[in-house]
Order: C-alpha cells, then structure tokens, then sequence
C-alpha cells in the first residue's frame, strides 16, 4: 500500500481537514492545526508530501521520527502541526486497512465514554450564567469560561479582580454545586497576577485554572501550583513530548493540556499522557477547533487512565461526518467505525471552507494603547 498525495482544506472554526490519498482508494482524514497561518501549515504539508508519496502508511512511528527528526526548524509549531494532522491521517488508513477504530490498535480502551466539557461566553455576569445554564440543559455537567473579556495589567485594581470573580461566581450561583467549572486565564494574566486571582476563586471550588502564565516561561507555575488548592491546568500550546518534559518532570501543575492538532499527533498524546501518568498528573485534551481533532482525542483518551475530561464536547461533527460522534448525559461514546470514524462527504466540505486569513488576539489596554496578550 503506497500513500499517492496529500490534501489540505481550511474550513471554519479555525480549522482544517487533511485527505491523504492511497493507491488502494483508501482516504485517510487528520486535522494540522490552523490558528492564523493555515497557509504556512498548508505548505508544510505539501513539502512532507515530497517524503510521503510513495511510502507505506502504516509505518507511522517511522515516518513520524523521519519528517520530525529530519528537520533544522523541528519543533516550530506550523511544522509539528502539519505532522500532527498527518499522522492523525495515517492512522485513521490504518484503522479502515484493519476495519478496526483507532483506539483499539491503541491497546483498547480502558473506560466506556469520555467525559467531555464545552466552553461559555458572555461579557457580563448574566450573559456567563445564561450560557452555563444552556449547555447544562443540553447535558453538560462541566463548563470553562475565560476569566476576562478585558486586557489585563500585569498588576491589576481591586476593581478588575471583582469583576473576574463576579462572573465565575454569577456562573457557579447558576449551575450549583454538581458541575464543574473551569476557568481560562489564556495567558493573558501575570504569574503575580493569577496568584492574587486563583486564590480569590478558591471558594468557588474549580475544576481548574488554565494558563494561568504564558507557556514561554513555565517556572511561575509551580510556585502557582503551590499557592492554591485550585489545580492549575496548562499545555494547549506546548508541543511533543520535549515540550512537556519540564512540566511533567517538575510535577508543576495538576492537568495537562495537549491539543492533538499540534502535540504531534495520536501517538504523541498519547506519549504525553504516559509520561504524566507516572508524575500523578491528569490530561484535558485542548480541543478549541474541528471535529476531526475532537474524534482523534477521543479515540486517545479511551485508552489512558489519567484522563480528567476532554474539550470540545460540542464538535461531534453533527453535518459533516457520515457518522458524528454520539453524546450522552455529558459523555461521548467511543466510536465503532474502522479508523477515525469522520468521514465526510464533499458537499459536507465544500459547505464549510473558509480561505479567510485572519491574525487572532488583536488586543490592546485602553487607557495608555499599549498592545495586551490575548
Ligand atoms: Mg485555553
């Protein structure tokens, strides 16, 4: 069996589909990751496509080692993305080669449906509460917020900290005391900041506080991790196992992050997820884009014990995938189609393509014009 070429589709919800073609008219489907630069991610998968045609899909880790290792820029996220939906791909031939879902050839599955959370919005109180309640009614029993629809300073008044803890708790007064809560910091506090934040939130009982510091500097975290009960969660844009080696091995945080589109693909989560395993460290698969990315952390998270829950709960690929996946009182169901199970129509493709370029996180302070991380 030879792969005989590569496809790349941006379609909306800052997302993409890769098709890898093989001479046996089997399709396999990934999702690289597109954020801003779908384009560069586009053409990183047309140049591994030099290396691919020709070759055996079902030799992935070989070609995983080759395509990563081979390259001087290696661990640059467009090129561990367009990997990451490559592989995903590779798998999902493999799995229909077998007639076999994917988290079988994983060593099976060591739970029965993963759990899995969705996100909610709003800029006031009432709009954060209103969004919890409807996605409780349609099933959720765990919800993320963003802590902050404003530019934070690196030290902020006692008025912004009020508003940031009004909201969660407008939400937590809403949906009571049996769902969870996560809140996302999304890199947009300073360490000395988020201490003064998480610790004002310990009361509302968290499930967890994510990014509570940018991912370039991950020291802040333990001395983070250490000064509240609330877990603290990160990871959504460290890459591959060397990306992780310090959180984990430092026991810097409670939950993990990875998101499958980037980390490096399906063996790579999975990777990850063993090595935290061992430091007692919990995965919430990062899953803020497509369906495709969704199903493949799924079809990881079946077979890993320390999974806390996944996002992305309201991606199940509804209109698109031939078979979505099937949720449940807050869970989706392991998927029983051979491979990835996200086959679509091209109609189904067509009707969601988005070629837009767009920069994301264009967020400034008011008062001084200063530019603000997002
Ligand atoms: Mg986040």
């Amino acid at each position: 069996m030879k792969i005989t070429g590569l496809e790349t589709i941006p379609i909306q919800g800052r997302s993409m589909i890769l098709r890898m073609f093989t001479d046996q008219g089997i399709i396999g489907y990934g999702e690289p990751m597109n954020y801003e630069h779908w384009r560069v991610v586009a053409q990183a998968v047309d140049d591994m496509a030099e290396y691919l045609v020709g070759k055996d899909p079902l030799q992935i880790e070989d070609h995983w080692q080759t395509m990563y290792r081979s390259s001087y820029s290696r661990s640059m996220p467009v090129l561990v993305g367009a990997l990451s939906g490559i592989e995903m791909a590779m798998w999902d031939v493999f799995g229909k080669v077998v007639g076999m879902p994917v988290w079988k050839l994983l060593g099976g599955s060591v739970r029965q449906r993963i759990r899995v959370y969705t996100g909610i919005s709003g800029n006031t109180s009432e709009q954060c509460a209103g969004s919890a309640k409807k996605a409780v009614e349609a099933g959720f029993s765990a919800v993320k917020m963003g802590a902050s629809t404003q530019p934070v300073r690196f030290v902020d008044t006692a008025k912004s900290i009020d508003t940031m803890v009004t909201r969660v708790a407008a939400v937590r007064e809403a949906v009571g005391n049996k769902v969870d809560i996560a809140v996302d910091l999304h890199r947009r506090l300073s360490p000395a900041m988020s201490v003064i934040l998480i610790k004002e939130l310990e009361p509302l009982h968290l499930l967890f506080a994510e990014e509570p510091c940018h991912p370039e500097n991950n020291q802040p975290l333990l001395k983070l991790s250490q000064s509240t009960t609330v877990p603290i969660a990160t990871g959504e844009r460290h890459l591959t196992r060397w990306g992780f080696r310090e959180v984990i091995e430092g026991e810097m945080c409670a939950v993990l992050q990875p998101d499958i589109r980037h980390c490096g693909g399906i063996l790579e989560l999975k990777k990850i997820a063993n090595m935290a395993e061992i430091h007692n460290m919990a995965l919430a698969p990062h899953n803020a884009a497509g369906p495709i990315g969704v199903a493949a952390s799924v079809h990881v998270m079946a077979t890993v014990p320390n999974l806390l829950i996944c996002e992305g709960g309201h991606q199940r690929g509804e209109g698109l995938f031939k078979t979505p996946l099937v949720f449940k009182n807050g869970f989706i169901e392991l998927p029983t189609a051979p491979g990835l199970g996200v086959d679509m129509n091209d109609e189904a493709i067509e009707s969601v393509r988005d070629e837009t370029f767009r920069l994301r996180g264009m967020f400034w302070h008011q008062d001084d014009g200063s530019f603000a991380d997002f």
